[in-house]
């Protein structure tokens, strides 16, 4: 039996440079008529849900809000497991809404601090105020340790190295929530319905380490697709070993 449901990343695997990759429509187009469940995985915390649907749909994508898995709505998850209510997400306050029912506190003693990608407004006052938190007893959730990331025209940095500075200067280790966690994997499954297994549950990415590894460790299928960050050089020297190898999604359509 072929896979019970497919989970996608977005960027470099579905679309890429502003339009969907040749194919990639008419593959989640036959999935649905298909009734395989998809997700689509994304560890962009810079933006929130809502936006990622708007973009998917202006490249075509017949997508819902429910359908996107990204690092903040895992953040959300994380909390709510645990019961942990009050926290500084340090987000673009348009991504507050994907962190759920938690009460955004300002000042007074927060139980988590959230880090993800402020799109371009971290200051030190920011790295203060969260320095602040932790110090005082504050659990640290990282929506992300990715380093960078490419905006169209140059590298920009995400939220990893503030990540790293608060771990270095309070000696805390950070809980990271979005890829490639086993957690946010597990999450996407969850989300699926509870009856497929994660194994018959396909993660087709165009990063080895984060989307393949991530899903593999899960329990996931990893399957690696050669558009985007796709580098031969870098998956050679991974340990991490697909359990498939596609040039593109489009040659999924055909499969
Ligand atoms: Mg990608």
């Amino acid at each position: 039996m072929g896979p019970r449901a497919f989970c996608f990343d977005l960027d470099g695997t579905l679309y890429q440079g502003g339009s969907a990759i040749p194919g990639a429509l008419e593959l989640i187009a036959r999935l649905r008529a298909d009734g395989i469940p998809c997700r689509f995985l994304s560890n962009t915390t810079s933006r929130p849900r809502a936006r990622i649907t708007a973009r998917m749909r202006s490249y075509g994508f017949n997508v819902d809000d429910d359908e996107i898995l990204n690092a903040t709505r895992a953040g959300g998850l994380w909390l709510d497991a645990r019961g942990i209510r009050r926290v500084a997400a340090f987000v673009p306050d348009e991504s507050k809404p994907d962190l759920g029912n938690v009460e955004h506190r300002g000042s007074g003693p927060v139980e988590a601090v959230v880090i993800g990608d402020m799109a371009g407004t971290w200051t030190d006052a920011h790295l203060q105020e969260a320095f602040g938190h932790l110090m005082a007893g504050a659990e640290l959730v990282a929506l992300s340790r990715d380093r960078f990331w490419h905006d169209g025209t140059r590298l920009v940095m995400d939220c990893g190295g503030y990540v790293a500075a608060l771990e270095h200067t309070t000696g805390k280790r950070a809980h990271v929530v979005g890829k490639p966690s086993a957690a946010f994997f597990e999450a996407a499954v969850t989300s699926l319905g509870g009856d497929i297994p994660a194994a018959d549950v396909v993660m087709v990415g165009d990063d080895i380490d984060s989307d393949v590894g991530g899903a593999q460790r899960a329990g996931l299928q990893g399957w690696l697709v050669q558009t985007g960050k796709y580098d031969a050089a870098r998956v050679a020297a991974s340990e991490v070993r697909p359990d498939r190898v596609i040039a593109s999604v489009g040659d999924l359509e055909s499969m």
